[in-house]
């Protein structure tokens, strides 16, 4: 898929800020620009129009997108781990990955901390209870985050997505992701992406993943053609 063009794409990135700004009362907020299934020319111009924090979901992606860009493209940008990701894959991903978002068993954290030691994470929380989405019980969080800290990880805070049902099952989802992350102190709520992120700024989030908003519809699959 052609990439939207570094203007449009500039445009569409100002207007999302302003929209997240207006939305998030004064709190400072981080948008995760969603890159996963777009090929490197969005990656670059996300970056170019100064979107630092840029999330992908697929460890083969990452490996194949990452090492097409410059190395001050790398620098400049911040690579948020957003999906499942299967232990064998973290070594691959390890070097290019800043945030890891979606640690959500012990297998995993022991993988990342051998990996790339002292690491930023989030716990992935279930918060949706549905059981193709990724994340922890609820109730496992406290000994996750426990199991990640013995390991030297840098527990930064939560994530969640939100259930794909209506608006108060969404609601009712990010307040729980809220008060856990109230729970244990923790200074990042990354909850909402481009359907539900004015619910989740209301409901508390700090961080937003936004994919569709900022790139258009994603191509089914990966685009890697070149
Ligand atoms: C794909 C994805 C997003 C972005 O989704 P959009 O609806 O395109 O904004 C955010 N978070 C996660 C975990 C994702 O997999």
């Amino acid at each position: 898929m052609a990439s939207v063009g570094a203007h449009r794409f500039a445009q569409r990135l100002a207007e999302l800020r302003a929209r997240v700004d207006a939305l998030a009362a004064g709190r400072d907020i981080t948008i995760v620009a969603v890159t996963k299934s777009f090929d490197e020319s969005h990656v670059r111009e996300a970056i170019a129009a100064g979107a630092v924090d840029v999330g992908e979901s697929y460890a083969q992606e990452v490996v194949e997108k990452w090492r097409r860009l410059t190395e001050d493209e790398q620098r400049r940008a911040r690579l948020h781990f957003i999906g499942r990701l299967q232990t064998n894959k973290v070594r691959l991903v390890a070097p290019f990955v800043a945030l890891w978002q979606s640690i959500d068993r012990p297998e995993l954290a022991e993988r990342v901390a051998r990996h790339a030691p002292d690491a930023s994470v989030l716990v992935q929380v279930n918060i949706s209870g549905e059981p193709q989405k990724g994340g922890c019980a609820p109730t496992d969080v406290a000994a996750l985050i426990e199991r990640c800290s013995v390991l030297g990880l840098d527990v930064r805070g939560l994530m969640g997505v939100g259930p794909a049902g209506s608006r108060d099952a969404t609601r009712s989802a990010f307040q729980s992701l809220r008060s856990l992350v109230d729970r244990f102190g923790l200074p990042i709520c990354s909850m909402g992406m481009t359907d539900d992120l004015d619910i989740a700024l209301a409901e508390g989030s700090t961080m937003v993943r936004v994919g569709s908003a900022l790139f258009g519809p994603r191509p089914e699959k990966p685009d890697l053609r070149h």
